[in-house]
């Protein structure tokens, strides 16, 4: 019979608690206490300090010697960012669940390499032949990181040699930021088709074979000059993506056809029994539009549904500019593929089935209080951003008409010719000899940090209108913006961070009810 998501999960937890690793609970997906991040993107994160040989021994956390546990990780910026994969391909999402294994100074190569392929084929009954496994290869500017021959000496033991590939720093080089616990790692790979020459493999860049486990022999930290420094004891960190796993082991096609994803799917087609069903292609030149919303969208809430709870709030910085950004990009997606109605709201609405979904293991998803208050923050979000849109779409009308004269649409130059200022013609005087049918990326731009107003949306207005775009000049503009606010990213706070007024502000906003008592607040339920 079919293993369940939860039950991959679980058989994941009890394998690892009979070889004596203590179940840890997810940490929250805002780091704590730590600027090198700006969601925690991996499971080895809330035990980065006793990677350094910084965790108080007496500690708990100082005294684990093994651990396992589910991690809630996104990846939509910082050194690991998959935002733009999602729904273009069926294996990366913004938020998802690495499973993970650890030995802090305790076993290493070859127990963590066992129990992997144990788990895998013995327990989870994967056919091995399906398998591709690789190792560090060495790396010039490492010296003291060679080509690890141990990895592979072990893994011959398991696999045939024409499966075991070695791949440089960027595949097989684990870091965890810009700087932090690093070192070589070794992956487990899935082959969906099967009953091929590994030959034709040995790229390991067909989309047909997944990556689904990460082993990191973790030794070194690397520090803000660059160096590479050992780390106190060589220790074990494994990750292994939940949602992968659990399409493997459904025997679907993707992440996407999975009981993660399928009862989202479900519910955004009773909201709008309209629209088309999924199709479910899953090669990437084939993928439609339709599918592709659905995917974005099942993504995005899971994203924002677990951000929100964790602490984040939509703003305009940081991280949760980021969670903004991916609520609009998926209320975008929804109107533009699923023609849904400006006045309609509705991605709020999906909370609920991720809870369902979720709830069982992260357990603060099934608080009712906190998931109205979830529920609220999105559904205020979508009413902001379709303000937002409606006096974008003004704005650019707007500007157009100013410009528009006589049948002739001339709006701005775009180069500095003099022809226009602020998108209008100077002294409003026609030059007819002269149409300049373009947009000034300037006032793209302008309707992007005043109103949010999205380019791809200008983009199609201008198409519309039958106006060029002056995109290069967007995007100049644009890199500029994004280089300052990167820069910004990192001075972000949670809700319960906020100072007492602000909390009591969004208390209000949002209906929360909470009790706020000096700096700290309960949930009530
Ligand atoms: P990929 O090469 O596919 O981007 P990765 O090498 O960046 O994956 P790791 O940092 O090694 O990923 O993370 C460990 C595991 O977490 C991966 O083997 C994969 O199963 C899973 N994983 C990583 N990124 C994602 C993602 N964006 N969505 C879903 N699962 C992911
Ligand atoms: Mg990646
Ligand atoms: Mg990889
Ligand atoms: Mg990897």
């Amino acid at each position: 019979s079919v293993l369940t998501s939860e039950e991959v999960r679980n058989t994941f937890l009890k394998y690892f608690e009979n070889k004596n690793h203590t179940i840890v609970e997810s940490a929250s997906v805002i780091p704590y206490n730590d600027n090198t991040l700006l969601f925690t993107n991996a499971g080895m994160n809330q035990f980065k300090k006793i990677f350094l040989g910084n965790a108080d021994k007496n500690s708990e956390l100082g005294k684990l010697k093994r651990a396992v546990d589910t991690q809630k990780c996104i990846r939509a910026g910082g050194k690991h960012n998959d935002l733009d994969d999602v729904g273009k391909d069926v294996y990366h999402h913004t938020f998802f669940e690495m499973l993970g294994n650890w030995s802090f100074g305790d076993y290493f190569k070859k127990e963590s390499i066992a129990y992997a392929w144990d788990l895998l084929v013995n327990v989870y009954k994967i056919n091995p032949d399906r398998l591709y496994v690789t190792y560090f290869g060495g790396d010039k500017e490492l010296s003291n990181c060679n080509e690890d021959l141990e990895t592979k000496k072990i893994w011959l033991q398991y696999v045939s040699e024409d499966r075991i590939l070695p791949f440089g720093m960027k595949e097989n080089f684990w870091e965890m930021a810009e700087t932090g616990p690093c070192g070589p790692c070794s992956e487990i790979h899935y082959d969906r088709i099967g009953n091929r020459d590994a030959s034709s493999l040995v790229n390991m860049d067909d989309p047909s074979v997944l990556e689904i486990w990460n082993i990191v022999f973790m030794q070194y930290n690397k520090d803000e000059n660059k160096n590479i420094n050992k780390l106190p004891y060589p220790c074990i960190d494994t990750g292994m993506g939940l949602e992968r796993i659990t399409s493997i082991l459904q025997n679907v096609k993707s992440n996407y056809d999975t009981d993660l994803f399928i009862p989202i799917f479900k519910e955004i087609r009773k909201l709008f029994p309209y629209i088309p069903e999924y199709e479910g292609k899953v090669n990437e030149e084939d993928i439609n539009k339709v599918d592709y919303a659905y995917r974005v969208i099942s993504d995005h809430i899971r994203c924002v549904t677990i951000a929100i709870c964790d602490g984040c709030i939509p703003s305009n910085e940081g991280r949760n500019y980021v969670i903004r950004r991916i609520i609009r990009r998926a209320i975008r997606v929804g109107k533009q593929y699923f023609n849904i109605k400006s006045d309609v709201l509705w991605f709020y609405k999906l909370v609920n089935v991720v809870s369902d979904i979720l709830g069982n293991c992260f357990k603060d998803l099934k608080n009712e209080t906190k998931l109205n208050y979830i529920k609220n923050v999105i559904k205020q979000e979508e009413m902001l951003f379709n303000k937002t849109l409606e006096k974008g779409v003004e704005q650019f009308n707007k500007i157009i008409k100013k410009c528009q004269i006589g049948k002739n649409i001339v709006v701005g130059s775009g180069s500095n010719d003099g022809t226009s200022v602020n998108g209008s013609l100077k002294d409003g005087i026609s030059n007819s000899n002269k149409q300049v049918v373009m947009f000034r990326g300037k006032d793209a731009f302008d309707l992007y940090t005043s109103y949010g107003f999205p380019i791809d949306l200008v983009e199609i207005m201008c198409e519309e209108k039958n106006i060029k775009l002056n995109i290069q000049e967007f995007n100049d503009l644009f890199k500029k913006h994004q280089l300052v606010s990167d820069t910004n990213n990192f001075k972000i706070t949670r809700f319960f961070d906020l100072p007492v007024e602000k909390a009591h502000e969004l208390k209000t906003i949002h209906k929360i009810n909470a009790t706020i008592d000096n700096h700290k607040y309960t949930w009530n339920n």
